[in-house]
């Protein structure tokens, strides 16, 4: 039975393996059992499902992940952490604990070794690796059905915010290209040991299994993206034909800007997925 997920067990586990916190790898564990609940029902998992955990820390999630799902992988950087999960997971015999570096480990290649169907990602994650392993799980097609995680509350808007707001970016491009993005719910610093300085929140990723948009290259989509929120305050045609990794010169931009009907100060903070698409799919025919 999962006996983590509050303060004392927390506490008692720390002390008795003498764990020291190791603040670069953004170790915040859970302790509250009402927020862990509700990552576990959003995350809608079944004993059919094959969970991947990022940063299982000392088990918490892994427990009530491992109680629903088939099977659980859970990935963890910190050796330190390798002898408290062995002990807190020893009654549970689906889950795999590899201990490595997420951002580095071949997912595909886990997937793969655990039967190849699509999995179900369920994290608590480190924010300093937030924006690489959300990318890193689209942009690799992975395959998966859903991705509910714990974000800096920032963050998790960032991912659901559109077109005309100060959170709008590529990010929130990128996550709405490739899932629908839903807040589950709010998470006060104080449910974390130790305390973080900001809030999180629950955000749910669901796979779209078809784009919303079509788009005829996605990595020359997601170039033309980044080009043009590098510099902010810059014009759409600034930021791309200033690009330097773009092989697109300014009157390219300018030609398919009026071909869409957009005046040439247009910014790409103002601009939807579905004219990012077109945007792209128009200079994609132009470029030398
Ligand atoms: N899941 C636990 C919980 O909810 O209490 C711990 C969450 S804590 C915010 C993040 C965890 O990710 C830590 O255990 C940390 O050591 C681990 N971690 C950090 N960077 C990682 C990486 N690159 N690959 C795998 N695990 C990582």
């Amino acid at each position: 039975m999962a006996t983590l997920g509050n303060r004392k067990s927390t506490a008692d586990i720390i002390e008795r393996h003498q764990f020291d916190f190791r603040k670069k790898f953004g170790q915040n564990f859970l302790i509250d059992n009402n927020i862990l609940e509700k990552i576990i029902e959003s995350a809608q998992i079944t004993k059919d499902d094959c969970v991947l955990e990022i940063g299982p820390g000392i088990g918490t999630l892994t427990q009530r992940l491992a109680e629903e799902a088939g099977e659980v992988i859970a990935v963890e950087i910190d050796k330190n952490l390798i002898p408290i999960l062995n002990e807190t997971l020893a009654d549970y015999d689906n889950v795999t604990i590899i201990n490595d570096d997420i951002l580095k480990v071949d997912i595909n290649g886990i997937v793969e070794e655990h039967g190849g169907r699509p999995i179900k990602v369920v994290a608590n994650l480190p924010y300093y690796i937030t924006t690489p392993i959300i990318m890193t799980l689209f942009e690799k097609h992975v395959p998966l059905y859903s991705v509910t995680i714990m974000v800096q509350k920032e963050v998790a808007d960032r991912m659901q915010v559109g077109p005309g707001t100060k959170d709008y970016g590529a990010l929130s491009l990128a996550v709405q290209y490739y899932a629908k993005p839903e807040i589950v719910t709010k998470v006060p610093a104080a449910c974390f040991m130790p305390r973080p300085n900001v809030d999180s929140a629950v955000i749910r990723l669901t796979r779209y299994e078809d784009a919303p948009v079509k788009v005829d290259d996605e990595a020359w989509l997601f170039a033309v993206i980044r080009a043009s929120f590098n510099q902010r305050r810059k014009t759409l045609v600034n930021g791309l034909a200033n690009a330097g990794n773009l092989p697109i010169n300014r009157q390219q931009v300018e030609e398919v800007l009026a071909e869409m009907c957009l005046p040439a100060s247009v910014r790409g903070e103002t601009l939807t997925l579905e004219q990012f698409s077109e945007l792209s799919n128009r200079l994609l025919k132009k470029r030398t």
